[in-house]
């Protein structure tokens, strides 16, 4: 019997015990792995060896071969998120190119402008509450906004309405420089409670305000002309 080098293997007749003895468990040990997929037992070479040599792989190369032709090829100028594919519709009409982050490598990034300028998308629809909640994720508020600039969008019944604004804005931020958990906008609210923070004003201020967008990319290119050396993903502090 030979004992795997590259991972423990798996315990072929754990629990066989010795003719001698019956006092004594005698486990052995084979090169044979089980397979996660298709639970079959096969020998240590029909599996591949994970990044850095010294594991194997959980499925036979059988299996990851299948799953691999059976992979559906993912459009990554093709936005999954509608709300992100209506703000990138929305940036080709005033002009502005526009891609989802991934189809530039920027996982993170919803949307990129112009190859520079990085745009968070938040949607909400109405509440029945009439407000509008824009939640922030925990790793957003362990960072920070990483966008330059953020766009919430609020799905109407009869269309979406979009409003720009700079990811530093002190509406997204609590009293200790802090991402908020969210934010919510209450049209027409009569009574302006705590939790409000978009009023109406301001929301109406930043619709639409694609100007936004050329206003942060001639900030980068102000600083390209300044000689700033650029970190891989640009400007966006
Ligand atoms: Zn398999």
């Amino acid at each position: 019997m030979t004992i795997s080098k590259v991972e423990p293997a798996q315990p072929l007749t754990a629990g066989f015990v010795s003719n001698h003895t019956r006092m004594v468990t005698v486990v052995e040990y084979t090169s044979l792995r089980k397979c996660v997929k298709c639970h079959e037992l096969k020998e240590a070479s029909e599996f591949y060896p994970r990044p850095g040599g010294r594991y194997l792989t959980a499925e036979c190369k059988e299996c990851m071969k299948k799953r691999s032709r059976n992979r559906v090829p993912v459009d990554r100028k093709v936005s999954t998120v509608p709300s992100e594919t209506d703000v990138i519709a929305e940036l080709h009409k005033q002009g502005i190119p526009a891609l989802p982050g991934k189809a530039l490598g920027q996982q993170w990034a919803d949307v990129i402008a112009y190859g520079a300028v990085l745009i968070e998308v938040k949607s909400a629809k109405r509440h029945y509450r009439g407000s509008y909640n824009f939640g922030f994720t925990p790793s957003q508020r362990a960072g920070k906004l990483r966008g330059d600039l953020v766009v919430l969008v609020c799905k109407h019944d009869d269309g979406n309405t979009f409003h720009v604004f700079y990811a530093n804005n002190p509406v997204f931020y609590g009293d200790d420089g802090k991402l908020k958990t969210g934010i919510a906008w209450t049209p027409n609210a009569k009574h302006k409670g705590r939790f409000i923070s978009l009023t109406d004003e301001m929301m109406y201020h930043a619709q639409d305000n694609w100007d936004l967008v050329e206003d942060h990319l001639t900030k980068i290119c102000a600083r390209l002309t300044m000689g700033y050396q650029l970190p891989i993903r640009l400007i966006a502090a």
